[in-house]
């Protein structure tokens, strides 16, 4: 339960405030959360007591900058679906999460820093080459911060101009339940960028089949059965990890396909 509960007037002061018992407070739908609670207790780790209110601080504002896109860390889910200056993949993910209530209060910085496997939005913006502006270590990429389990405190989010395809899936047991797998691609005639959630404790990238994908060496059952050696879930109540690995290997492969096509008909 919630106890303490600091308000900055500056970054610099959230910076200072934060420490491993402090935690930053946005939309507030993931550390309020029973089940995390539930969870961290059955991990060893205390309840979370001090939290450090960003909601004054973050910018909830979606601007232009050049040409790339700045969504504020406080900008929430809801609101990045209702913008018209988002890129569909990105709304689709954040649709994910069914809950309009959830999505009102969700905000996009909170879903990054919350890391969960399970994340939509997360490889979405990885497979669009998007960048974290964080107040403590400055501007990485999405992918960088978390696969190194950064607890920075994100002040916005950088998308570059979409210059492909985009396609982001998710597979459930059930309607109400968790995904079994997510994933997200980018094509272009540069490069490919190729995303799976729910196969290891973070959303991964699978950087090593990019370049055999983008040369044509690489696709269909092939690139299927390539996924499924590289990812490595667990079983759980949502799916055997035998069953997993094909659901990554085929979503990947479909989302693949669909999104060359996609380039050629826009190509053409
Ligand atoms: C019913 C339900 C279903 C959900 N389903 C999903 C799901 O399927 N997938 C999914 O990914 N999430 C899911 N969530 C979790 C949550 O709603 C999202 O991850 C949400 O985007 C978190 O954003 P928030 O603003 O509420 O974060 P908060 O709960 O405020 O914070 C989450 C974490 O991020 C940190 N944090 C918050 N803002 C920042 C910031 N700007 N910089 C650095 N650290 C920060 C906090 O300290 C905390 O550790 C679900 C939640 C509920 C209640």
């Amino acid at each position: 339960m919630i106890k303490e509960v600091f308000k900055p007037v500056s970054f610099e002061e959230a910076v200072k405030l934060k420490s491993d018992d402090v935690y930053y407070l946005s939309g507030g739908t993931q550390i309020n959360w029973t089940p995390v609670t539930q969870q961290r207790l059955k991990e060893g780790k205390p309840e979370i007591e001090k939290v450090i209110l960003l909601k004054d601080l973050l910018s909830a504002e979606i601007g232009k900058e050049g040409s790339a896109i700045s969504i504020g860390a406080g900008v929430t889910l809801q609101e990045i679906i209702d913008s018209d200056k988002m890129p569909d993949a990105l709304k689709k993910a954040a649709k994910y999460i069914a809950s309009r209530n959830i999505r009102n209060m969700a905000t996009i910085g909170g879903n990054i820093a919350a890391n969960r496997a399970d994340s939509y939005v997360i490889p979405c913006l990885i497979a669009l080459k998007a960048d974290v502006e964080t107040v403590d270590e400055g501007i990485m990429c999405v992918e960088k911060y978390a696969r190194e389990e950064k607890i920075s405190l994100i002040k916005r989010i950088i998308l570059p101009p979409l210059d492909g395809v985009c396609v982001v899936d998710a597979v459930y047991k059930s309607s109400g339940s968790y995904p079994s797998v997510t994933t997200a691609v980018m094509v272009s005639k540069k490069e490919v960028v190729i995303v799976v959630g729910c196969v290891s404790k973070h959303v991964v990238r699978l950087k090593k089949l990019e370049q055999s994908v983008l040369n044509g060496s690489l696709s269909g059952s092939d690139l299927a059965v390539a996924v499924e050696a590289e990812v490595n879930p667990i079983g759980d109540l949502l799916g055997s990890a035998k069953y997993k690995k094909y659901l990554a290997g085929t979503m990947v492969a479909h989302s693949i396909d669909l999104s060359f096509k996609e380039q050629s008909r826009k190509g053409a």
